[in-house]
Formats: structure tokens, sequence, C-alpha cells
């Protein structure tokens, strides 16, 4: 028998009918003659609305309280996913993630997955049964609700492929599969057939939240199969593949990304002396803060200035550590600005083309985007712009590398 881990984001189980229409697909898995582990998240943007409520009680709870309450909204999509089945003959049994169990570290908002044990859902595929998880969730050690991060579900339904070695993850969502760049922003975006893991990883990490970056590195690890297919419409989807297609000529550039999640800070006239960074970086890391690019300059004064990214929900808690820091180095200030955008351009190709970072730069100049960091990688350069400018970086620069073409 195949198995497949299917899941399916808020969308796509946004009510009633969706619920329904999800039930319609699995029934015809289940026709093909596939064990079917469907991995579901909260309904439309009810994770979203719990959000809202959480803050309006009280904007400092506990990340404990709060994993109690994001989980609740997978919990009402699988109990209805499960019943939808039932309704249709097929036997199905829901399960949070503390029934299942997946196990995770105890960092609340953000946890790992360090176990799953599959007997539980194996023994249902092998009785007939659909098994219908809450995506999103874990449970510690000690027995409380954890969750994974926004979008976690992705990272459930591959976590879960690999625990029971399944044969293919289908991550169904709004749009048919991974294009060349937002199809929100970009009209003209081209659906990818194929993409390989690692530039997968690259598209997910620099903002294109089709997939979270985490379920990208489980695949990638377990060497698991993922699809990304509508759930409104049938077709091909596009196929994450773990070899480079060495048969067609890659292009220097296989998608434009954005993210507006990331802030920047800026550290001004540090005294240029060794051990500034460790001081910095080293507290910042310390406190499992993120950074991302870093931009150093050094004036002829013997004074250093620094900028670099964090993400956007670490920036007030990243300047509170660094104040008593960079007052005892002697620096004259630190400020944050969360009005930056992060524009990438992403490709396997680039390895083997130059000019890429030439052709950026003259699209962005040519729209009088000024460029106020850039960072580069063997297959990806991303700059930061005013967040303003964010989707007509991403459109100038996917006409610049003529991705609306091939
Ligand atoms: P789900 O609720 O199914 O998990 P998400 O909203 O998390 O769906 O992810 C799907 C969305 O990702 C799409 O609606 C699209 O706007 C966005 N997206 C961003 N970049 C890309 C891209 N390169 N290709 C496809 N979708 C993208
Ligand atoms: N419901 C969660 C969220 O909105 C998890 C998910 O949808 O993947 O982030
Ligand atoms: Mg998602």
């Amino acid at each position: 028998m195949t198995t497949v881990v299917c899941k399916f984001g808020g969308t796509s189980v946004a009510d009633v009918e969706r619920i329904n229409a999800v039930a319609e697909t699995l029934m015809k898995h289940r026709a093909d003659g596939e064990d079917v582990v469907v991995v579901v998240s909260a309904m439309g943007k009810s994770t979203d609305a719990l959000v809202e409520m959480a803050a309006e009680i009280n904007p400092k709870g506990s990340a404990r309280e709060s994993d109690v309450l994001l989980s609740t909204g997978e919990q009402i999509t699988i109990a209805l996913l499960s019943m939808a089945l039932e309704q249709r003959g097929q036997p199905a049994r829901s399960y949070t993630g503390a029934q299942i169990p997946i196990v995770t570290d105890s960092r609340h908002g953000s946890a790992r997955i360090k176990d799953i044990n599959p007997d539980k859902m194996r023994a249902d595929l092998d009785a007939g049964r659909v098994v219908v998880a809450a995506g999103f969730q874990g449970v510690d050690e000690q027995g409380n609700i954890t969750t994974l991060g926004r979008g976690g579900s992705d990272t459930t339904a591959v976590a879960l492929a690999a625990a029971l070695k399944a044969d293919e993850c289908r991550i169904y969502t709004d749009v048919d599969g991974v294009y060349t760049a937002d199809p929100r922003i970009v009209p003209d975006a081209r659906r990818l057939d194929r993409i390989t893991v690692e530039e997968m990883l690259e598209f997910a990490s620099l903002g294109a939240k089709v997939l979270m970056t985490r379920s990208v590195e489980f695949a990638g690890r377990y060497q698991i199969p993922i699809r990304v297919l509508s759930s409104f419409e049938p077709g091909p989807g596009t196929l994450i593949t773990f070899e480079e297609d060495d048969t067609v000529e890659q292009p220097s550039v296989s998608g434009i990304t954005h993210d507006l999640d990331d802030a920047k800070i800026t550290i001004r006239a540090v005294p240029d002396k060794t051990g500034i960074a460790h001081a910095i970086f080293g507290a910042v890391s310390d406190a499992d803060f993120n950074v991302d690019m870093i931009v150093q300059n050094i004036g002829d004064d013997g004074m250093t200035d620094l900028t670099f990214t964090v993400r956007r929900a670490e920036m007030e808690a990243t300047l509170a550590l660094l104040e008593p820091i960079i007052s005892e180095l002697g620096a004259a200030s630190i400020s944050g600005d969360e009005h930056i955008a992060k524009i990438s351009a992403v490709g396997v190709g680039m390895r083997s083309h130059t000019g890429i970072a030439a052709t950026m730069f003259e699209a962005l100049s040519a729209e009088n985007i000024n460029i106020q960091m850039i960072s580069t990688s063997e297959i990806k350069i991303s700059v930061v712009v005013e967040d303003k400018y964010a989707e007509l970086a991403v459109r100038a620069l996917h006409r610049a590398f003529r991705l609306d073409e091939a």
C-alpha cells in the first residue's frame, strides 16, 4: 500500500463546504488504494483571531497559555473533518498532537519536534481508517501543550511523513504550486513544475510562506518528496526534488521572494576594538534572538557603525537587551527601524552565471529604490529596502530576470 500524508491549510478548511470538499478529495485517495494520514490547520484565519483575543486580554501573557489557546483551532478542524469522512462511510480517527504523540522541546511558540511514535497511526491505517492529525502542535516531556510556530502544520505533515516512512507528502493550499514569486503580488508569476529542495529552502527562509522553512529542512533530511497542490482545482502542482535536473540549462534566477517580517537595528559610533562583535552578537545569540544580515562600517576616527537585521517581533526585546551593553561599550546610539523589506533573488543557476548582482542593482536603481543592505551567498542575493517599495521591487526584479517568459 502507498502511504500518503496530505496537509490542508487554513483557507482549504475555512468553512463546512471546504471541509466537505477536503473529505471528497480524501475519498478519492482512498479509492486509489492509498493509506491516508491527513494534517489540518485551524479554519480560515481563526488562529489570527485567537492571537488578537489573547493580546487584548494580556499583551504579556505567558507563552505556555498562548500555546494552550492557539492549539484549539486545529482541534476543531480534526473533529469536523473526521465527521465528514464518517458521513461518507470512511472510518476516521482524529488526534491532537499530544495524542499521537508528537513530542517536542519546551520552547513554547516555536517548539522543535524531538520524537514521533507512529505505532498508533500505523494501527489505524492497517484497520482501514484515515488518521486526521492536528497540525502545528505537540506536547513536551512534562505534558505541556506546545506549538511549532506560525505555519507549523506544514512541518507536522512532513514530520509525520518521515515518521511513517510515507511515499509522498502533499501540501494542499490556496495556490496551485510554488511560483517564481508570490502570485498575489506578481500577476504574471509562473508555476514551477519542479524545484530542488535546496532552492525551496532558500525560497521559504527568505519569505515565500507557501511552505514553512522547517518543513523543507525535514523533507531534505529524510528525503520525503513533497508536492504542493491546490485544494481548489486539480493540477500537477510543484514537486520538490532532491536532484538538480541537468538535462536542461538552469536559469540564473529561479524566483524572487520578499520578507516583511524583519527589522533593522543600527548601532552608531562604537569604538572599534577587538571583541565588540562578540559582546553584541554573543548577547543576542544567548537570548535566542535570530540575527540575519550584518553590515559593519569602520570610519577613520576609530569608530565603527554596525547595522543588522532581526525578526520584527523581536526588535524591541533586542533593543532592550543591547541598550546597557552598548552604553558600556561607549557607543553613541542604538536605534531600530521596522519599515524594511528583504527582497531576494534565488537560484542554483547563480553558481554558473555571472552579473546577477549587477542586473539586480540596475533594476532597483531604474525604479529609484535605494538599497540599504546587501548580502549574498552561492545561490541567493538579498537586499534590504524601505518596506513601501517591497512590491515594486519584487515586480521589477521578476521582470529584470525575465521570469515571466520562460
Ligand atoms: P496555507 O494556509 O495553505 O498554509 P499559506 O498562506 O501559508 O497557505 O501559503 C500559501 C500562500 O503563500 C499563497 O496564497 C501565496 O500568497 C503565498 N506565497 C508566497 N510566495 C509564494 C510563491 N513563491 N509561490 C506560491 N505561493 C507563494
Ligand atoms: N494555524 C496555524 C497558523 O495559522 C498553523 C498553520 O496554519 O500552519 O499559523
Ligand atoms: Mg501555511
